[in-house]
């Protein structure tokens, strides 16, 4: 398995670490550079460094769009235990500004974690990408197409509910075509080594967790482990804790554990917009 960070960062900054030829220039004055750096890289200390001195000023140098594992066929196939995530464009709006209402009240009142939806999903039809079998909102709301629901329901995949769908606001008909995808059981605890933080930098305080306990942190910085009751699982569950924060539309959620079955059925089947990490029970 090989780590990456995926970074963006201005120009100017860039070639304070990076060479001319790495990475990406985006921007319309081509004046930010989009890089993926190995975590184990020499030159990994040297951003460390960066990364702190802006983070004390009250700034930042890079902004970070994730950890990502790389992994072979064979790791992945031997994993005990994968995550899963919706790969592909992050749709908007999403259910909450169409029309679906969670119960905000019933929060956890200082990380704003576990509201519950309480009104079936509505969504603007028009914006789910068309070609993918699983899509999110951004408001973290996943997706399913009626093709990948028949699939994981004739393989008898468990841990899953496909809850309806209504496009926009005030239809009372269900859409054939997507479903939302809900795990059942949210009872498997984030436990160590698992990396939780904000930053991917030893120094990281971890600043979003809450001391209740409910929300772990910002991100997952490692492979996650877990641990659940019972030596029989379904096909897919989550965790106890949450991970984001509660910011505008973008709701704290709970990562998704998947067995071998559900990978093996997702990759038989070629369905579209998933993703695999390799995770562990402890
Ligand atoms: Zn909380």
């Amino acid at each position: 398995m090989k780590k990456y960070i995926s970074l963006r960062l201005s120009e100017k900054d860039a070639r304070k670490i990076f060479r001319d030829d790495e990475g990406k220039r985006v921007g319309d004055d081509q004046d930010v550079r989009v890089v993926r750096m190995a975590m184990d890289d020499p030159r990994y200390g040297d951003l460390a460094s960066f990364e702190k001195k802006w983070y004390d000023r009250g700034s930042s140098f890079a902004f970070y769009t994730g950890v990502l594992h790389e992994y072979s066929k064979e790791e992945m196939n031997a994993a005990e235990l994968l995550q899963f995530t919706v790969a592909g464009r992050i749709f908007e709006p999403s259910g909450e500004e169409v029309g679906t209402l969670y119960d905000d009240a019933s929060a956890c009142p200082v990380c704003g974690s576990g509201a519950p939806q309480t009104t079936p999903l509505r969504l603007k039809l028009s914006t789910i990408p068309k070609k993918q079998d699983f899509a999110m909102s951004i408001g973290h709301e996943i997706v399913v197409s009626l093709r990948a629901v028949e699939i994981l329901r004739k393989n008898r995949v468990t841990g899953l509910i496909y809850g309806p769908v209504y496009g926009g606001k005030t239809s009372t008909e269900p859409s054939p075509d997507w479903h939302q995808l809900i795990v059942k059981n949210a009872d498997a605890d984030i436990v160590a080594p698992t990396w939780i933080g904000t930053l991917p930098y030893d120094w990281d305080t971890n600043e979003y967790r809450c001391p209740r306990g409910d929300n772990a942190g910002f991100k997952a910085l490692s492979e996650l482990t877990v641990q659940r009751a019972g030596t029989r699982h379904p096909d897919a569950f989550q965790t106890r804790q949450f991970l984001a924060d509660r910011r505008g539309l973008l709701r704290p959620y709970r990562p998704i554990l998947v067995s071998q079955k559900f990978h093996r059925v997702v990759l038989e089947h070629g369905l579209k917009g998933a993703f695999f990490d390799v995770a562990h029970f402890a």
